[in-house]
């Protein structure tokens, strides 16, 4: 069957599987499948420099993501998949994972020590039926093993954040938990060590970079997890966080912290975060500024917790020797992990860390100039503990709920403390109602505009997510005979 054929043949109707399967190609069905190449004596399938085989591989059954392991090795390699309406994903290059390669394989691993273990390629916008996998030599490869990860769907919905959980410490940010995006229970028991690094590894996946929605990077985790506990017989997912192309920090391990993880081959005392991509040559994929937020956010939290100095460096108890407690993957081992474009930003992520520990969390201020004003708001100015030059007020009492509001762009997500400035009078509203349009839904509290002008006064913590996706405003709810004003808003990350 030419491939073009092949690419067109129907998908088959086989009942879906729970979990992954893989297959073993030989050397010899490797040599047969590709038609190009040698046996050798040592029982390994050669390619010369410059040579390259096409292999176009039926999966036995559907998949969302495409795997493999391999003993041998070639000079580059990449994979499409077919999807089951006949279109085909971009192509993605097969890598070694080193996270999965170096690690210890645990019981019941497909993959057997000493193989390479590749990193996966997702499909989206539908299942897939099979691969076409190019090899590049030189090559020499004893067998290789595809992998085919059945997608859990990517119909997970997204959960929204939770009331602010409390001012005990640096906050931990939100982070999406094994339940949002349905994790396997572990397969073994959890083991437990201090945490005093943070350790910064990448997924080698360039196809997760692509992922344009929540649900797909969701369903890109439960691959993972999937992959690590399939291929490598890890207990569960390796890294103890993964964070997203868009920001979005994803629980990864169970067990709370200070669980022991599978990520650096050392793993005691250290907490990994894995950024979703390929951050090398030939994608170099960088870090987006919403992921290098989340990593500095996270990694606040954690330093905070366990007072780890995130410019600083110390004995890290698996590796056995002084390790900066910021590492990236590359510093304890011989690995291209996190990849040249993501460990060129550590230093930037240290210093976002130690600013966020010293209070520099940054802020945004918007004044009357900025205000969305639903009905008729005067402008005024007399009031001398005003902000800026002006400040809108209207009158309570109207019949129909006045408002004016921010749309603040929020620069990156993350809690924020909402303030609200106004200019205090004896004809002001006591009971002045405020609130906040989150994700999470409208919050309102009351303020007394009587009292406490000319000043930030906090009216709550919410978690805002990037850009112009919540709302901050004054309403004049109430008893006819009052004034309300709204003057200026702002919004400090803490
Ligand atoms: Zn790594
Ligand atoms: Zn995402």
């Amino acid at each position: 069957m030419t491939l073009s054929a092949f690419l067109l043949a129907s998908p088959f109707l086989l009942a879906p599987q729970t979990g992954p399967r893989h297959d073993v190609l030989t050397a010899a069905e490797l040599a047969a499948r590709s038609g190009i190449g040698r046996l050798e004596a040592d029982g390994s399938w050669s390619l010369a420099p410059g040579e390259r085989a096409v292999l176009a591989v039926t999966a036995p059954q559907p998949f969302r993501s495409f795997g493999a392991f391999w003993r041998g090795g070639f000079a580059a390699a990449t994979t499409r998949l077919v999807r089951n309406d006949g279109s085909t994903s971009p192509v993605s290059p097969l890598v070694r994972n080193d996270d999965l390669t170096a690690g210890a394989r645990g019981p019941g691993a497909a993959a057997p020590t000493g193989a390479i273990v590749g990193a996966l390629h997702h499909g989206y916008g539908g299942d897939s039926h099979a691969v076409v996998l190019t090899v590049t030599g030189p090559a020499r490869l004893r067998d290789l093993a595809l992998v085919w990860v059945p997608g859990a769907g990517e119909g997970a919905r997204r959960p929204a954040p939770p009331p602010f959980p409390g001012a005990a410490g640096y906050p931990k940010p939100f982070v999406y938990d094994r339940g949002s995006w349905g994790a396997d229970p572990p397969q073994c028991g959890y083991s437990y060590w201090s945490v005093d690094h943070v350790a910064i590894h990448h997924t080698a996946s360039a196809s997760e970079y692509w992922s344009t929605s929540w649900s797909e990077c969701a369903a890109n985790v439960k691959a993972t997890q999937s992959y690590h506990m399939y291929v490598n017989g890890w207990c569960d997912i390796g890294y103890h966080y993964l964070v997203c192309v868009h920001g979005d920090l994803f629980e990864g391990r169970g067990g709370g912290d200070d669980v022991v993880g599978a990520h650096d081959a050392y793993n005691l005392g250290s907490m990994a975060i894995s950024c979703m991509g390929y951050f090398h040559p030939p994608y170099s994929q960088t870090l987006t500024p919403a992921m290098e937020d989340a990593i500095a956010e996270l990694g606040a939290w954690k330093c905070d917790q366990k007072g780890i100095d995130p410019l600083g460096a110390s004995w890290y108890d698996g590796y056995g020797g002084v390790v900066a407690n910021v590492y990236g993957h590359r510093d304890v081992r011989s690995t291209s992990c996190p990849g040249d474009q993501a460990y060129a930003r550590l230093d930037a992520i240290r210093q976002a860390i130690a600013a966020r520990l010293n209070g520099g969390g940054g802020q945004v201020v918007l004044d009357t100039d900025q205000l969305h004003l639903l009905g008729a708001w005067s402008l005024g100015s007399s009031s001398s503990d005003k902000y800026g030059p002006d400040y809108r007020w209207t009158s309570t009492g109207t019949g129909s709920r006045l408002v004016a509001w921010w749309e603040p762009d929020v620069p990156s997500a993350g809690w924020y403390d909402v303030y609200l400035w106004w200019p205090q009078g004896w004809n002001r509203n006591p009971q002045t109602l405020v609130g906040a349009r989150t994700p999470s839904g409208l919050t309102t509290t009351t303020v007394d505009q009587q009292h406490d002008g000319g000043r930030w006064n906090l009216i709550g913590t919410w978690w805002l997510p990037q850009g112009r996706l919540s709302k901050v405003g004054v309403a004049n709810d109430g008893p006819a005979g009052w004034v309300v004003v709204a003057d200026a808003l702002r919004l400090v990350k803490r």
